[in-house]
């Protein structure tokens, strides 16, 4: 009995360090870490974030993993912030540094979402008066045409009831927000922000920003009175042709916030 007890003592003990710290899935390919350091820039530069806001990029060795920065501002993020984390957001080895509250948005659409591989969270000014009035975040141009002609908005009340504040601080929390999104590309949340998904770092962050862009201009056409809005079929013919153009205005973008070589 002592001798059972002592050996599941043991392995309990031997349980734990994994635990708390989840193994690491190896080194990254060097240009996804140079890829989410530039992301992190050029939104800053874009003013999609500012002083907050996260981009992460799944781990191209393992699934289960993703890479995002140490809580810092986007605009001083460099290659040696970014760190490893579990699906369940725990980082592999944090080295004491202090994480991002809301880390858990990224583990439980990576999780709910196995098509998705980047993702951008941020507080972008334009998109927040669609998240909190009864007017829907619609396609205005071809530019935003992957946001499809229904927009999802996350209400953090239900689920965390009305005095929260606002942050998708744990995992059952990240799991309602992936559930709002479901299958979509963006989602907007209440009185808070908004998260873009897509399947490559550069993707995202023109989701990013022409979703923020967008709403800038919707908000302004609805001033001149009725708009004409892109239809479903035009939203998905258009995001297309658009897929295979994303890498142009991220070099551009790159260029900007990179040293000339
Ligand atoms: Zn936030």
């Amino acid at each position: 009995m002592r001798t059972f007890t002592l050996l599941a003592m043991g392995l309990c003990l031997a349980g734990l360090p994994a635990l708390a710290q989840p193994r690491s899935a190896g080194a990254p390919d060097p240009k996804l870490i140079e890829d989410v350091v530039v992301a992190n820039r050029v939104l800053a530069d874009l003013g999609v974030v500012d002083g907050f806001g996260h981009v992460s990029v799944r781990h191209d060795k393992d699934p289960n993993r993703y890479l995002m920065s140490r809580s810092m501002a986007p605009a001083l993020v460099k290659a040696e912030d970014i760190l490893e984390y579990d699906l369940d957001s725990t980082a592999v080895d944090a080295k004491g540094r202090a994480l991002f509250l809301e880390r858990f948005i990224h583990g439980e659409i990576y999780k709910a979402r196995p098509d998705v591989k980047a993702i951008v969270h941020s507080h972008s000014p334009s998109v927040i008066p669609f998240g909190v009035s009864k007017t829907r975040l619609q396609p205005i141009y071809h530019m935003s045409s992957f946001m499809g002609v229904d927009v999802p908005v996350f209400e953090i009340r239900d689920v965390a009831g009305p005095a929260s504040d606002l942050l998708v601080r744990d995992g059952p929390l990240g799991v309602a927000l992936a559930k709002a999104l479901a299958d979509k590309t963006v989602v907007l949340m209440r009185g808070h922000g908004s998260v873009t998904v897509g399947t490559s770092i550069p993707q995202v962050v023109f989701r990013a920003y022409y979703a923020e862009m967008n709403a800038r201009l919707q908000s302004e056409a609805i001033k001149l009175g009725a708009v004409t809005y892109l239809t479903a079929e035009e939203t998905a013919a258009s995001a297309k042709t658009n897929d295979a153009l994303v890498m142009r205005p991220w070099e551009l973008w790159k260029r900007k916030v990179t040293k000339p070589e």
